[in-house]
């Protein structure tokens, strides 16, 4: 079954000019984990892992935003409720290569999404030693709930926090994403 909706998730893809693309918009590629990761604990080395963190989170803006921009991308979550699009944008990134995420928590008003993933690509690299959450990339993730939520012409920011990490021990990874105060 999963296969199959691989398979079908393929061929929402396109591929032309010698360059991949998903929805159109922005250019994917296949990436081995271990060199995101080996990036990630290098950067981690010569800035620390609150500098890491800065970096990903900058470096994640544009791209959550270009993927939620392209006119297909609204297309495609047209007429479902927000928690189906949430649902959905998960399946996607399980499908992409980005390992199982259960949605554990939803709330639409102050709007709060809890994220629980068993699979990190990153964890295992870390052996459960790390001194805090390292799922630094999942703040892109913030970017694209951010930008569903907004399709119902709300003016969300979102906060994006990891509350338990394979990488420092915890069975699973669990990440918040919820309304900063005063939106
Ligand atoms: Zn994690």
């Amino acid at each position: 079954m999963m296969q199959d909706e691989f398979k079908n998730y393929l061929t929402m893809l396109q591929y032309a000019g010698g360059v991949l693309r998903s929805m159109g918009a922005d250019r994917y590629m296949l990436a081995s984990t271990s060199w995101l990761t080996d990036l990630q604990q290098e950067i981690e080395n010569i800035i620390g892992p609150d500098g890491a963190y800065a970096v990903f989170e900058t470096a994640s803006k544009s791209g959550g935003q270009s993927a939620s921009e392209g006119a297909s991308f609204a297309a495609l979550f047209a007429g479902m409720p927000l928690e189906e699009r949430v649902k959905l944008v998960l399946k996607y990134g399980q499908l992409q290569g980005w390992g199982p995420h259960e949605l554990v928590e939803y709330s639409p008003d102050p709007f709060k999404v809890v994220v629980r993933s068993p699979r990190p690509y990153i964890g295992n690299a870390y052996e459960g030693k790390a001194d805090g959450p390292r799922c630094y990339y999942q703040v892109g993730l913030a970017n694209v709930i951010q930008a569903l939520a907004n399709m119902d012409k709300r003016d969300l920011t979102l906060q994006f926090t990891e509350t338990k990490c394979v990488a420092k021990g915890d069975p699973f990874c669990e990440y918040t994403f919820e309304a900063k105060t005063g939106d």
